[in-house]
């Protein structure tokens, strides 16, 4: 199909009530996924007959590209796939190509639990994907195995590298969740794994998304500690962020063994500088990741609302935004708010 037009870039992109402009999109295309960790997707919660989205009900490429020609009109530049696993949407590099070429778009990552990137890495490569982020929770092939929720082998994650780096990725960025006594015993192990190669470690402090991982406090393992716990073994200095919109904040091994990252939205909340949209698989505009409801853009597109009437629809959304759910979480978790949107259908 044809590359669409999007519309002339706007002189005055869209700002929320924080002054948070919209640059970032993050487009989950599937709710379904291989894997069930228990921080995400918990198995007790949804078995393997639980229903996900049907076809219909989720974007099409067409409607996905449309709208993404509509947020790179008014100031997106970065999009990052995401899911559920959004490897296990079929044809997945045909959108990454019809995405690339949205003038405007300068990035399309995506982030993966890899087990399907073996055989895909190089069309993705080919259709113009410019980077990859893997999870990978530990190297401990037990805990691995369990943090999938008994589904992924470390062998598949270590394969999933190899076939990322065969295909030029070239540095991936790697995101380890770190659960209290569940697998912060290996962080050591992959910083020791991965020192010295081109790779970017990121440890997250686990999140309250969604309301179905059973989330306490007592396992989230804060930032600092962790830092002091590596930074004891290999000394550490700070990078700050790469640019004040990255979530991750960089530390470099002073001797020169590369650099790891710390995504702390529990302990260093920073929405501040957030300036991210997310878009479901059914078409739902959320602008936190701890929203409880999403903007219908599918009903827009079906309903056949022309470009103007999108753009303006989601710039009016944008400006009325007054997210900082990572600030407040105390007293929003206090007033007993417990309806957010699952993790799996907003992807990360
Ligand atoms: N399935 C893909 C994957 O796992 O890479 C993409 C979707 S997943 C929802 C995106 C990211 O969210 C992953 O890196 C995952 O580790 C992270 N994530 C999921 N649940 C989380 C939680 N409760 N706290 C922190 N990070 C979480
Ligand atoms: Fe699936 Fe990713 Fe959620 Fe794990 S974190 S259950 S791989 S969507
Ligand atoms: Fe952005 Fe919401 Fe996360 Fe704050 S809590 S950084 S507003 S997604």
């Amino acid at each position: 199909m044809d590359s669409r037009i999007p519309l002339a870039l706007i002189e005055a992109p869209p700002v929320d009530r924080w002054q948070r402009a919209l640059t970032d999109l993050r487009i989950s295309v599937v709710d379904r996924c291989n894997f069930r960790c228990p921080y995400c997707l918990p198995e007790d919660q949804y078995p393997d007959h639980h229903q996900f989205l049907d076809r219909n009900a989720r974007l099409s490429f067409e409607e996905i590209e449309r709208l993404a020609c509509v947020f790179a009109g008014l100031g997106v530049r970065k999009i990052r796939l995401t899911g559920g696993e959004p490897l296990l949407r079929r044809e997945l590099p045909l959108l990454v190509r019809w995405l690339k070429r949205i003038p405007g778009i300068a990035d399309i990552a995506l982030t993966t639990n890899g087990m399907l990137l073996p055989r895909q890495a190089r069309e993705l490569r080919e259709a113009g994907l410019d980077r990859i982020t893997l999870s990978l929770d530990s190297l401990d092939p037990v805990v691995y195995r369990q943090l999938s929720g008994n589904r992924g082998e470390i062998g598949e994650a270590f394969a999933a590298i190899a076939a990322a780096e065969a295909e030029g990725f070239g540095a991936l960025k790697l995101n380890t969740v770190v659960m209290r006594d569940i697998n912060e015993a290996g962080v050591l192990d992959l910083v020791a794994h991965f020192r010295g190669t081109p790779h970017v470690l990121r440890f997250i402090e686990y999140m309250d998304v969604g309301t179905l991982n059973g989330w306490q406090r007592g396992r989230v393992v804060p930032s600092a500690e962790l830092r002091a716990r590596i930074g004891a073994r290999w000394p550490l200095q700070a990078l700050g962020r790469a640019n004040s919109h990255d979530v991750a904040e960089r530390w470099s091994f002073v001797d020169g063994g590369g650099e790891i990252g710390f995504i702390s939205s529990v302990s260093t909340p920073f929405c501040g500088d957030c300036t991210r949209a997310r878009l479901s698989a059914d078409g739902k505009l959320y602008t936190c990741l701890f929203a409880s409801e999403g903007f219908d853009l599918r009903a827009l597109l079906r309903g056949g609302a022309d470009d103007a009437t999108i753009a303006a629809t989601i710039a009016a959304h944008w400006q009325q935004r007054d997210d900082r759910y990572s600030e407040r979480r105390a007293e929003l978790r206090a007033r007993g708010n417990e309806s957010r949107v699952e993790m799996f259908a907003i992807g990360g």
